[in-house]
């Protein structure tokens, strides 16, 4: 399959294009369009397979940029991650007016909480810092539509699993979630039991 045939938006395949890419990898041919659907997938993969492009792709074609609220969360397990996240999101996006901020910590909380405050479309950021925006009630998650754990091993390895289920329980119960790591350990696969409803695996 072709990026031309997934059916996305004018710009966000313009932005595809402008970014060098030609043809979807494998992970990228598999999964974003039953993200796009709305599905919960989760993706058994490496970085390097494309990960991070299939789910900003999928994520900057379900946006609705009527409104300026925040419809996505990305956690990862790193603040470098994250903003690669950011920048990845931002210049697909390029052509789209996308609003995408890195909730992070070691960072300024004021700065954050003003970045929210004007309205981003996609927060891409570590459980902790995310966690603590929710509760200031800076990070607003009434409209949020979809959660990414990407690295989700990762971020257990890294003690995070209290936050990442502590920011769900402040997500609208029907939000869609999609899940990306390397390995499926019991406590990703307690994570896919309570969060997802009848998720498509994948592995590449
Ligand atoms: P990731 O797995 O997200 O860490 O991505 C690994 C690398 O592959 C990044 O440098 C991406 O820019 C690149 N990449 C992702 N998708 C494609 C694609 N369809 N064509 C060419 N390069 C890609």
């Amino acid at each position: 399959d072709q990026f031309k045939n997934m059916h996305l938006r004018e710009e966000l395949l313009r932005g595809v294009f402008a970014y060098g890419f030609e043809k979807p990898s494998a992970i990228q041919q598999r999964a974003i369009k039953p993200i796009m659907k709305g599905r919960d997938v989760i993706a058994q993969a490496q970085s390097g397979t494309g990960k991070t492009a299939t789910f900003s792709i999928a994520i900057l074609q379900s946006l609705d940029f009527t409104m300026r609220e925040t419809q996505v969360l990305c956690l990862s397990p790193t603040r470098e991650l994250a903003v690669q996240i950011q920048k990845v999101i931002l210049a697909l996006g390029d052509f789209m007016n996308v609003q995408c901020h890195a909730c992070i910590g070691g960072t300024n909380l004021g700065e954050d909480i003003r970045k929210l405050d004007y309205g981003q479309h996609v927060v891409s950021g570590t459980p902790g810092r995310v966690y603590d925006m929710i509760r200031r009630r800076a990070l607003r998650t009434r409209s949020v539509k979809m959660l990414v754990l990407d690295e989700a091993d990762e971020m257990l390895n890294k003690g995070f699993k209290e936050q990442i289920y502590d920011v769900y329980r402040f997500l609208p119960p029907s939000t869609q979630v999609v899940l990306i790591s390397a390995t499926l350990p019991h406590e990703i696969l307690e994570i896919t039991s309570k969060f997802m409803t009848d998720p498509i695996r994948i592995l590449v």
